[in-house]
């Protein structure tokens, strides 16, 4: 059974602390390895690596950081059967899902092959006589990420080669529920030519993480993972005086107008809602119809999609909805299930009670439909993170928009109608950070940035694309004086030279 260490000076390396937890296979509820847990003093090993390889890196012209990028990018492509199916054995979603997350995470490092050009800075010649000003972006310094189990290579792909590619050098905590994708890419990185320190991987549990929070050479933090630890993550890290990004989790609305092609709007929301057992932070959970006829057509739509979904460990081509994560998870799914009938939400498609033969410990969840949903209950308030859809009925589009916005969560939404004016109405008005018409999902491609609103960020920045550069970066703004013979005088104005 594997032992999956840490990764430092393009290496494993196993630490100093003897930690460990059990890695579980979700389509079995086996064991299927472990993973070390690093203590304060193995990080802080870990972070003077990369400290130590901090000067020589942000020294190295970007256009050959960036030839590291382009061959990186290649060994994803050339390895991706082989993490894509790392990545499913220890998460349990679909190979195609696997495959479809790292293409994604592919793309942020295509992006960022074109450093040179994204690092460029602003130059204004005479801001005054003989006096001109330019600004350029420097690396922050020794950057640290920490990700959720449910993107194992996106969401770290997300920070990393940005932060990489911009002169930093970084230190990744994944999720310790699975960890071995990560460990893998951080091997081809190596091969790509990546210099030792840039990149390395420390593997560990909320010891690890206050380590990195409380570091006084960790410059900057970036953190994807729930609402309650992104809160704190970004509270002690700032406190700590660092730079911190925390994106959160979400509820998403899908709202169906009734004009809505409704073919389109089933199809959309049984990808949105239990593709990946419903843990995506982009998942759709609540439909919001407008009007109860919209409405009635719509559960009649989606009930028997929803019974006919495909549930079945990633080993099986066919399979289109895997297990949850953990046991603690397929409780805390099981109990919100429980809440919302015990507070008279009607369970149209119940999905519990599923025993596939050979899987039997596994944690599998069918699809699960709610209608006749309130905006009191907590299988509304909350996010579940499994494949539990709600259905709460709008009179009116203007209701719809308010329950849209006055949820916590601002991290996606769609709308779906054929009406111009109603989709140019909702994209503007809608609080939340990303927002899809007619396409349920709206994850921005990597040269936009993700992000969201309200209790969904932490932190003033959005990942990836621009907003990813600005992060991993501080400006700078010179301005220099050649006079060529000429003397101004001692100025005590303050208006470098110009008349008032
Ligand atoms: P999580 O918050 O439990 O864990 C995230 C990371 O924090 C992990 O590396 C974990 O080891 C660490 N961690 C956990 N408890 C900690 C503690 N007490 N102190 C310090 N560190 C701790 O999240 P998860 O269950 O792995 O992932 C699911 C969550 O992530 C969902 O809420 C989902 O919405 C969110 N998510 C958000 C986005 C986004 O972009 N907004 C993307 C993906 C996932």
């Amino acid at each position: 059974m594997p032992t999956i260490t840490h990764f430092v000076n393009n290496a494993t390396w196993s630490g100093a602390s003897d930690r460990t937890t059990d890695i579980i296979n979700p389509s079995t509820g086996a064991v299927a390895g472990s993973v070390n847990l690093a203590s304060a003093n193995d990080v802080d090993v870990v972070v003077q690596a990369a400290a130590k390889a901090l000067p020589g890196w942000a020294a190295t012209p970007p256009a050959k950081r960036a030839t590291v990028m382009f061959e990186f990018r290649d060994l994803l492509k050339k390895n991706i059967e082989e993490l894509a199916v790392l990545l499913s054995a220890e998460h349990g979603k679909t190979i195609p899902d696997a495959k479809g997350e790292i293409a994604r995470g592919i793309e942020v490092v295509e992006f960022v092959c074109g450093i040179p050009q994204l690092l460029k800075g602003e130059y204004s010649e005479a801001v005054a006589s003989n006096v001109d000003s330019f600004s350029v972006r420097q690396p922050v310094g020794v950057v640290a990420g920490i990700t959720p189990f449910n993107f194992p290579a996106m969401v770290p792909l997300w920070m990393y080669p940005v932060a990489i590619a911009c002169g930093n050098t970084f230190i990744l905590k994944p999720s310790e529920k699975d960890p071995s994708v990560v460990m893998r890419i951080a091997e081809l990185f190596a091969e790509a030519g990546l210099p030792e320190g840039v990149f390395n991987v420390v593997n560990g549990d909320k010891e690890a993480v206050d380590a990195l929070l409380d570091h006084p050479t960790v410059e900057a933090i970036s953190f994807v993972g729930s609402t309650a630890i992104g809160e704190y993550i970004y509270g002690r890290g700032t406190g700590n005086g660092k730079r911190v990004q925390a994106l959160c989790g979400a509820k998403n609305h899908l709202v169906v107008m009734p004009d809505a092609d409704m073919e389109q709007v089933v199809d959309a929301l049984i990808g949105s809602a239990y593709g990946s057992a419903g843990e995506r932070c982009m998942a759709i959970s609540v439909a919001v119809p407008v009007g109860e006829e919209t409405a009635d057509r719509l559960v009649e739509a989606l009930t028997p999609r929803i019974r006919a979904l495909k549930v079945a460990p990633y080993t099986d081509p066919e399979s289109e909805l895997g297990p949850v994560i953990s046991k603690q998870s397929f409780d805390k799914i099981n109990d919100y299930i429980d809440q919302g009938i015990a507070k008279g939400a009607e369970l149209v498609v119940d999905g519990r009670g599923i025993s596939l033969q050979g899987y039997e410990g596994g944690y599998f969840i069918g699809g699960c439909l709610f209608d006749r949903v309130t905006t009191d209950m907590s299988i509304y308030t909350d996010e579940i993170f499994g494949p539990v859809l709600s259905v709460v009925r709008a009179e009116t589009y203007d209701e719809a928009v308010d329950m849209v916005n006055d949820h916590e969560y601002g991290n996606g939404t769609a709308i779906f109608t054929r009406d111009g004016d109603a989709a140019r109405d909702f994209w503007a008005r809608a609080r939340i950070g990303m927002v899809g018409v007619n396409v349920p999902i709206p994850v921005p491609v990597a040269y936009h940035s993700f992000g969201g609103w309200k209790r969904s960020l932490f932190g003033d920045h959005h990942i990836h694309g621009m907003e990813g550069v600005r992060f991993y970066t501080r400006l700078k703004t010179m301005t220099t004086r050649w006079p060529s013979g000429i003397r101004s005088g001692a100025e005590f104005n303050f208006t470098g030279g110009k008349d008032v």
